[in-house]
């Protein structure tokens, strides 16, 4: 059983505790897991508080419902729009969270809104500038119903389908666990719904057949994807999800050559990509967004965690303008998009995301990651010869390693063993915080990490002349 754990800050200290967190006994750990993949820019960073503070001092909350929203919330959709560069995106949607946004991509919002900058002039001020802004750049949407309602606006009908992967993670709503691809999240639970299919996991390691390169590895699986979609038949499959790299699903980086092959099969038949990035978002690769290094060129972008360093919560749906355009040509026919969450746009978790997002730009975060990662993934190496280490696996600030028995993928230990939970509770006896799926433990600690704490982080899983063995 763990400690709870404290706050970040302590009583009376005003040093930032970056990488760290304490237990309510004292006990200090280094957060290799960033909380929960997510605070990237530490757990003390004093802008965010500030920009959180003095938000809350001007407008604690107004919502973007109908005709109405607040400064913060277009000024993120411009933020976003304008550094998301890997396709171009036309609007940005809000939502509370990585599952609300991932359930969102199936929905959207047609209203027009104006912005309401203070609480004193939230009845009675609309800006006619801003609700330009806003009609432009800005709606709360629901990605599954706004594909959903894309494809009815087209006139398509049965284009409904969802097609994920196996051991893939997107959340724990109906429909965001539907496209997980974990059967523990689907077991005893009626999931995954019958919209959604499940393809391959492009986990090399375990999945290879024998004698197969990576780059055939990659176009099997893209032969299989294809298979798929003519089995179902192209016209009844809406969307493609995947994660640039698979996070809760054991850090599974993709074949160099795997997203080229599966974006030119989607393409081909008219499906919609659907990027999450709700992890790999903001520098952990090393590149401004996961799609930057893997060259995806998606329709959809969920993001999260990382948007605000998890100080509040706040998810968004970005959306191509063609999809956008669609959606606006069904304002005036349909009246407004019945979906939105009361704190859709949340102006505190706008200003506090708008503040992590100038923080990113101004230390140039995926640099930092870029040059620090070879110490991270390098450092892990003493560990890799261990005979019990299947593989170690990851990309920037990301890490996964893999047990088995005498490094064969095809000797997995007893489940009842509990390998990866025994080598969780030893790190946190060590005094590092990680993450235990199974027979795997990962990590993706804070992007600010200094070369000290990754050097720590290091020693810590090796466990010096300890290595497990
Ligand atoms: N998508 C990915 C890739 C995730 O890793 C997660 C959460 O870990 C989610 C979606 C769901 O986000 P949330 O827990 O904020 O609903």
């Amino acid at each position: 059983m763990l400690a709870p754990f404290t706050a970040g800050w302590q009583s009376n200290d005003v040093h930032p505790l970056g990488s760290y967190v304490y237990d309510i006994n004292g006990n200090k750990y280094l957060d290799s897991l960033a909380g929960l993949w997510c605070t990237a820019l530490g757990g003390s960073e004093p802008r965010l508080v500030k920009a959180a503070t003095d938000q809350l001092n001007k407008l604690p909350f107004y919502h973007s419902f109908w005709n109405r929203t607040t400064k913060p919330t277009l000024d993120l959709a411009d933020d976003l729009l304008s550094m998301f560069t890997a396709s171009k995106m036309g609007k940005a949607f809000f939502t509370n969270s990585g599952s609300e946004a991932n359930d969102s991509h199936m929905l959207c919002s047609l209203r027009r809104v104006a912005t309401i900058d203070t609480i004193y002039v939230a009845l009675t001020v609309i800006r006619h500038s801003h609700l330009q802004r806003i009609t432009k750049n800005c709606f709360t949407l629901c990605y599954v119903k706004l594909v959903w309602y894309y494809n009815n606006a087209l006139g398509r009908p049965n284009k409904k389908k969802f097609i994920a992967r196996s051991k893939a993670y997107h959340g724990s709503t109906l429909i965001s666990a539907s496209l997980t691809g974990l059967p523990a999240l689907h077991q005893k639970f009626d999931l995954p719904a019958p919209f959604v299919l499940h393809t391959d996991c492009p986990h090399y390691w375990r999945f290879h057949l024998p004698g197969e390169t990576e780059e055939e590895f990659a176009t099997r699986l893209a032969k299989n994807l294809e298979d798929l979609i003519l089995k179902e038949g192209p016209e009844t499959i809406a969307a493609f999800i995947a994660e640039p790299v698979m996070g809760a699903g054991g850090v599974i980086p993709p074949p160099k050559t795997y997203f080229d092959k599966v974006q030119a099969v989607v393409k081909k038949y008219d499906i919609l990509f659907i990027v999450d990035e709700v992890i790999t978002a903001f520098g952990r690769l090393g590149t401004m967004f996961g799609s930057d290094m893997y060259n995806i060129k998606p329709d959809l972008v969920t993001l999260a965690k990382a948007l605000s360093s998890a100080y509040v919560p706040i998810g968004a749906t970005l959306v191509s303008p063609e999809i956008a355009a669609v959606v606006d040509s069904q304002s005036n026919k349909l009246g407004s998009f019945a979906h939105g969450f009361t704190y859709s746009g949340h102006p505190v978790a706008c200003a506090v995301a708008i503040e992590a997002l100038k923080i990113y730009r101004e230390r140039n975060i995926p640099d930092h990651v870029k040059q620090i990662a070879p110490r991270f993934q390098e450092g892990t190496k003493a560990f890799a010869g261990s005979p019990i280490v299947g593989e170690i696996r990851g990309v920037g600030l990301i890490l996964g390693t893999e047990f088995a028995n005498n490094k064969s993928r095809d000797d997995p230990f007893p489940a009842e063993w509990g390998v990866g939970a025994i080598f969780g509770q030893e790190c946190q006896k060590r005094g590092m915080l990680v993450r235990v799926a199974g027979d795997s433990i990962m990590m993706s600690p804070p992007l600010t990490m200094t070369p000290g704490e990754v050097d720590e982080n290091n020693s810590s899983l090796s466990g010096g002349n300890n290595a497990p063995e």
